[in-house]
């Protein structure tokens, strides 16, 4: 069966009916790119940043040691894009404490709720800047996209912006290599999915991370194992948010992914499709079953299922009822 799996490497991803599905990677350093295009990845959907600066001692990546880790990403995936996220601080993804760095989240109650991700990065303005500016050099060796996570407000959106483009005009006042890059935007708050029309006004992109939108719309830390029998991917209102997202996102002509865990799960891939999601980002591991999946499946007729379950006050019997007939049928 691996071996099986295997050979649907080189297989794109298509629906018996013919819909085109790009399967992407997630990773957490350069050096998982090798992997992600052996197992098959289309490119990187989600490249976790924070991970360069977790786990060290002194002081944070600059932007030099940030742009030869993101500029090695782009080259061994040979011109395939890269989608680079700036970091996610904080949280579930907390740094070390170091010498001249005040970490003003450590002490805090509820630290999902807090100074994480895109509020961290405002907030320390010369590391985000460092951090933009090496994506942009990076961009100067192949495709590489940028995606900020945890948007919320408006002024967020602007904020973070407006920093991008005077990077970029810094960038070409002093004649340094750069490259084009696309923006985009996580949708992993539910507020951002509920004023989606605001992103895909000023985003090239969005990224739906389910593992977040989880967590705030259900009120579950994802982290804590006391309320994991809570955590309900298949809860009516999280299901809701995607499907509208990708459906707006579609509508508008705008790229739409999905890069939390659900995109790996196989238990999800036919609603996603259903839903008319057809980017997926995961990790590597997961793209050959994901692949197979989608293979032996049908878009138009699992439109109709997703709709199923979106009325569904218990999902999970549409999907036991889906899985019964198929058994049936085959
Ligand atoms: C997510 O929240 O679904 C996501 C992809 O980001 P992370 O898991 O890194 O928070
Ligand atoms: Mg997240």
């Amino acid at each position: 069966e691996r071996e099986r799996l295997h050979r649907l490497r080189h297989k794109a991803a298509v629906t018996l009916d013919g819909a085109r599905v790009e399967l992407l990677a997630n990773i957490e350093l350069p050096g998982d790119a090798p992997g992600a295009l052996a197992s098959g990845a289309e490119g990187i959907g989600l490249f976790r940043s924070e991970f360069l600066f977790m786990n060290r001692e002194g002081a944070l990546p600059d932007e030099e040691e940030q742009y030869v880790a993101y500029r090695d990403a782009v080259l061994a995936m040979n011109g395939l894009p890269v989608t680079i996220r700036t970091v996610d601080i904080g949280a579930d993804k907390p740094l070390e404490r170091m010498s001249g760095h005040e970490l003003r989240h450590e002490h805090t109650l509820n630290p999902a709720m807090g100074l994480r991700a895109i509020r961290w990065s405002l907030s320390e303005p010369q590391m985000f800047e460092a951090q933009v500016r090496a994506i942009y050099r990076a961009a100067a060796h192949g495709a590489v996209r940028l995606l900020i996570p945890m948007l919320t407000h408006a002024n967020e959106i602007t904020a973070s912006l407006a920093v991008i483009k005077r990077v970029r005009e810094q960038l070409m006042r002093e004649s340094v290599a750069h490259g084009a890059i696309e923006v985009g935007a996580m949708v992993e708050v539910p507020a951002a999915a509920l004023s989606l029309p605001l992103f895909l006004r000023h985003f090239d992109f969005v990224s739906i991370g389910t593992n977040d939108l989880i967590q705030y719309t259900l009120a579950i830390d994802r982290a804590d194992e006391a309320v994991a029998h809570l955590y309900d991917p298949w809860h009516p209102a999280v299901l809701r948010l995607i499907a509208d997202t990708i459906q707006q996102a579609n509508q508008a002509g705008k790229g739409v992914c999905v890069c939390g865990e659900m995109a790996g799960d196989i238990e999800f891939t036919e609603v996603l499709i259903g839903f008319g999601l057809r980017s997926f980002s995961m990790h590597p591991a997961c793209i050959p079953a994901v692949k197979q999946r989608i293979l032996r499946s049908e878009a138009r007729r699992l439109e109709a299922y997703a709709h199923d379950v979106l009325r569904s006050e218990d999902p999970r019997t549409v999907v036991r009822a889906a899985i019964t007939s198929s058994v049936k049928a085959a």
